[in-house]
């Protein structure tokens, strides 16, 4: 059994690699329950200072790692280098991190009490297509710190980062059996490490279908899992909002990574008196993304991964639905999809179902009351966008929203410091920041008499 691996834009073959099966999976969980007793004895500082070389040594691959990621997501090169570069930040973060994390002492009568933070032992890290690196990087990085080791299967689609990083680690001085990469299926390989006795914990990054299924599967080890699942953003626009600035960021906001992205805020929510207005400048700004070869400096928008994924993707703008603009592509291969716009109530498959492509659906709404009932009318809760210059109103609605990652007059909210995840079936637990942390240890509390 073998994986094709193949870029998206040209649809060539970057490369052939064997499909590991559950003996492999076992075997690299075999090597990583090795490692744990000696990677965890490891120092604080060692543990820091390996994390910080590796940093650098990404730093150092910049150009190359983003090329592997720009040819095999099909994702423009200039998006590609700002992953890099947040990896890199990540490995800096989480080596910053490793002796910043501290247990607590608390009043007890008879002695002293004192809580530690243990690591889990064997972690498996399941990641998506869309933004292979940055996600393995978002895990690796907590893990590795607080001195779990780790089995790692990237997406079949997008392989190539993950190889190359696990390289990089051993070039940095983390030893052999700490960062295990397997390349495989997820009904074999990740459903393996999901039931593996082994593997006391899953950082799982996809759909919420699968998701759910890993839920199920670490019950009967009563496994930790944390999961970052699907969304189904919305950006609301208020009328009183400046509707310019808010129309200019809107594309890149759902059409980014061709639509690609868990955080795309893919429902735009819009103030009826404000409506046609910012439809106009939408469009205009639309009109305006450079979709194009993903190796070009200029290029904001490349291909879709795959062309079943396009089947997928079509099939929300097939009859019946109300477009409002539909933009350029290329010709010739490549797996391409033009920047999609509609028109829809909240109701309609196009507003409930993640579309993970480029495709937006505008949806008008009355009043403040009803842009929260819109937005919370959907069974995810990651990430959305509040536009409005009455401050009062922003901080409102932000509390209002069910939702677990939020920008206000900004579509950005992903970044090293701060915890990023979901509400509702957006999934749990929180990746990024200090917060990802506790995702990947495990609280002790030790009771010492002093009474003799
Ligand atoms: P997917 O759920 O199909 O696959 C994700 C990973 O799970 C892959 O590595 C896959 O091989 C593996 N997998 C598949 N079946 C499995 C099983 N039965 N047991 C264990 N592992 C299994 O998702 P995808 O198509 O690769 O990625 C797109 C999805 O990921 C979207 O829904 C998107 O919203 C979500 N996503 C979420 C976030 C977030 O942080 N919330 C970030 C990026 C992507």
């Amino acid at each position: 059994m073998t994986v094709t691996v193949v870029n998206p834009a040209t649809e060539e073959t970057l490369a052939t690699l064997p499909s590991a099966g559950v003996d492999e999976a076992d075997a690299a969980v075999g090597r990583a329950k090795a490692a744990f007793p000696a990677w965890r004895a490891v120092s604080p500082r060692d543990r820091g200072r390996l994390l910080r070389r590796l940093a650098t040594l990404v730093e150092e691959h910049h150009e190359d790692l983003a090329r592997i990621e720009s040819d095999n997501v099909g994702k423009p090169i200039a998006g590609a280098r700002a992953e890099v570069g947040m990896v890199a930040d990540v490995f800096h973060f989480y080596a910053g991190a490793v002796d910043k994390r501290h247990g607590e002492t608390i009043p007890v009568a008879g002695g002293v009490d004192m809580t530690f933070r243990e690591p889990l032992g064997v972690v498996g890290l399941i990641v998506p297509w869309n933004f292979p690196l940055n996600i393995s990087s978002w895990k690796l990085g907590p893990a590795l710190a607080c001195g779990n080791t780790v089995v790692l299967k990237p997406a079949e689609l997008t392989p190539l980062s993950a190889l190359r990083l696990a390289e990089l680690a051993l070039e940095a001085g983390i030893p052999e059996g700490v960062l295990n990469v397997v390349v495989g299926k997820g009904s074999v390989v990740g459903r393996r490490l999901v039931e593996h006795p082994d593997v006391a914990k899953i950082g799982f990054t996809g759909s919420t279908e699968v998701g759910r299924s890993v839920m199920e599967g670490a019950a009967g080890t009563i496994k930790r899992v944390t999961l970052e699942l699907g969304g189904k953003s919305a950006n609301v626009v208020f009328a009183d909002a400046d509707l310019e600035r808010a129309a200019a960021a809107a594309p890149y906001a759902v059409f980014d990574n061709a639509g690609q992205d868990c955080c795309a805020r893919s429902r735009i929510l819009v103030e009826k008196s404000a409506y046609d207005r910012f439809a106009d400048l939408l469009v205009t700004a639309t009109r305006g993304v450079r979709v194009g070869d993903p190796r070009a400096d200029e290029t904001e928008m490349g291909p879709l991964i795959s062309a079943a994924h396009r089947e997928t993707v079509s099939s929300f703008v097939e009859n019946g639905v109300r477009t409002l603009f539909t933009g350029d592509t290329p010709g010739g291969k490549g797996f391409w999809f033009p920047c999609t716009l509609v028109e829809a109530t909240n109701d309609e498959r196009i507003a409930r179902e993640e579309v993970f492509g480029p495709v937006a659906a505008l949806i008008p709404f009355e009043d403040e009351a009803d842009a929260i009932r819109i937005a919370n009318d959907t069974p995810y809760g990651l990430s959305g966008s509040i536009w409005t210059r009455n401050g009062a109103r922003a901080l409102r609605v932000a509390r209002a929203l069910e939702s677990g990652v939020l920008s206000i007059n900004s579509n950005s909210s992903v970044r090293v410091s701060t915890p990023f995840g979901g509400f509702k079936q957006s999934g749990f637990g929180r990746e990024l920041g200090m917060h990802a942390l506790d995702g990947y240890s495990e609280v002790k509390n030790v009771f010492y008499s002093t009474e003799e």
